[in-house]
This record gives structure tokens, sequence and C-alpha cells, in this order.
């Protein structure tokens, strides 16, 4: 029977854990997660593991990359589900602080990235949101003080701005991106998904059966503008509203380039009814 993760909600408990864990020159690795948690955080735990003696998970729902107007007060919330699924994964140890502990009274720093995080593709739709998890990623980073960190590549853009804050800030955390956990009919999993009625659900993987179908046109090098503008009709035949479908550099996430060697992304967001999905392919 694996053991209950050790579960720390202040700082100074922190420190004591991560003290322990650390014991003997081992490596920690952190998972930073929002709860409700599904397979896909699952693969990302079962990645840390691989990759360090020790893991971390952090179940914060950050206040800050969220728009007033956006889904704060209704993210779901899964508690004892989520300990229950870190125990059997044998995760060490867990980090939920309250609030006031990550932004206690005064707080008053913001890290505002750039790069990858101005791309034009999230940021133009949530301008608040990146800003929202630098400062929060930032923090976890600070008080973990990581050897690795595991993101999920379902979130791109976001992979690709941390990696590139922990770079910056010379953070000394290895940033490593794992692949996207889907549902058998395609659908990337996503803790939103709860959102979906059962009609938009049935309707919902219609985002990645386009990804696909877009990707292997650009692989046989057919013109980008064309199949962009057909992948865009067919998700909003499929009921979608398209915030944005795009094929950008791979990293960098700029436009594309005309070197031919270079790796593509094609990324999308759209809302079916009231609940905003997103996706991404390698080309
Ligand atoms: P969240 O709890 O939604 O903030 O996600 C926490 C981490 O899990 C992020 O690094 C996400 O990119 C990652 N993640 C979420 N959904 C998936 C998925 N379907 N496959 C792989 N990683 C995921």
């Amino acid at each position: 029977m694996p053991r209950t993760p050790t579960i720390a909600r202040t700082l100074p408990a922190l420190r004591r854990a991560t003290a322990d864990l650390r014991r003997g020159n081992r490596a920690l690795a952190l998972v930073p997660t929002m709860g409700a948690l599904h397979d896909g955080h699952i693969s990302l735990v079962r990645l840390a593991r691989r990759r360090a003696d020790r893991v971390v998970v952090s179940i914060f729902v950050n206040p800050t990359q969220f728009a007033p107007h956006e889904d704060f007060g209704s993210y779901p919330r899964t508690w004892a589900d989520d300990i229950a699924k870190l125990k059997a994964e044998g995760v060490d140890l867990v980090w939920a602080p309250a609030r006031q502990t990550m932004y206690p009274d005064g707080f008053a720093t913001r890290i505002a990235p750039e790069g990858a995080a101005l791309a034009g593709l999230e940021d133009r739709f949530r301008p608040h949101f990146f800003g929202g998890v630098a400062t929060v990623v930032g923090k976890l980073f600070a008080q973990c003080r990581p050897d690795v960190a595991i993101f999920g590549e379902k979130d791109y853009q976001q992979l690709k701005v941390v990696a590139r804050l922990a770079l910056d800030l010379d953070l000394g955390v290895k940033v490593v991106g794992a692949p996207i956990k889907r549902e058998r009919d395609g659908l990337a999993m996503s803790s939103r998904n709860v959102y979906l009625s059962p009609e938009d659900r049935a309707r919902a993987p219609a985002l990645y059966r386009a990804l696909k179908r877009a990707a292997a046109r650009l692989r046989a090098g057919d013109d980008p503008e064309q199949v962009l503008a057909e992948g865009r009709t067919t998700i909003a035949e499929a009921g979608f509203v398209i915030d944005y479908f795009e094929a950008r550099d791979a990293e960098t996430l700029g436009a594309l380039s005309s070197r031919a060697d270079s790796a593509r992304r094609l990324l999308v967001a759209a809302k079916i009814g009231k609940t905003r999905l997103i996706d991404n392919l390698k080309v």
C-alpha cells in the first residue's frame, strides 16, 4: 500500500518536508496543478517519477490567472479524489497553500513574461493569463526549489513561457514537457471537460480531428493559409466559435518561417457552448 503523501499547507511545513525529501542529495521533481486531477495530470506525475527521486505535486487554483469574468469560483475542486489518486501514484508531497499564503496582504510583485507570452495566441484572448501563470510558477519554483518541473504540452504556449522563465531568472529548474493525454475519441483531457453538456461533449472531438487533418495536409506541403481556412470552416461547422486556429514555429511560436526544416505546431482555442477548449498538435 503506498503511503498517503505528506500535505504541506504553510511555507515552514513545505521547507521541512522538501529538506527531508532532498536528504542524501536526492533530486526533486515538481508537478504544478490546479487540482481536479485526471489521467493527463497523472501522466505528468509518472514522468516526474522517471526524472527524479522524489515527487512533489502542487495543488493551487491560482486566482491571478483568471480574469474577473472567468471561472475561478466554479473551477472544479475535488480534493479527496485528488489525494487518493496521488497516493496511488506514490507521490511524496502535496503542496497546497492557502490563497493568503501565496498572496499575503501587501503582495505587490508580478512577473511580466514576453517572447512566447506575446505570440498573439492565448494572450490575445486572456491578456491577464501569462502574467498570472509566470508569477505563480516563479513562486512555486522559489518555494519548492525543484530540480525538474513537468508541464503538459496541452498548454503548449504556457510550456514555452515557463521554460523561458526558468532560464531567464536562473532558477536552476529543468522544465520538461509531457505529451497530451487524450480520451479515446481524441478529446484532450482537461479539468474543464466536466463543463461540457452531453451534446457538446459528443461534438468536441471535432477539434482534434481538424488538427490531425490540417497537420497531415501541411506535412504533404499544402498551402498553410488554405489549410488553416479549411480547418476553421470545419471547426465552425462542428458548432465551435473559434478564438484562433494557427500554425506557428514550434519553438518561438512566431509566424512560420520559410525554413523548411523548422518544427511547426498547430494550435487551436475554441468555445463550444459555454466551454472554452484548447488543443495543439505537432505538424
Ligand atoms: P492544470 O491543472 O489544468 O493547470 O494543469 C496542470 C498541468 O497538467 C499543466 O502543465 C497542464 O499542461 C497539464 N495537463 C493538463 N491536461 C493535460 C493533458 N490532457 N495531457 C497532458 N498534460 C495535461
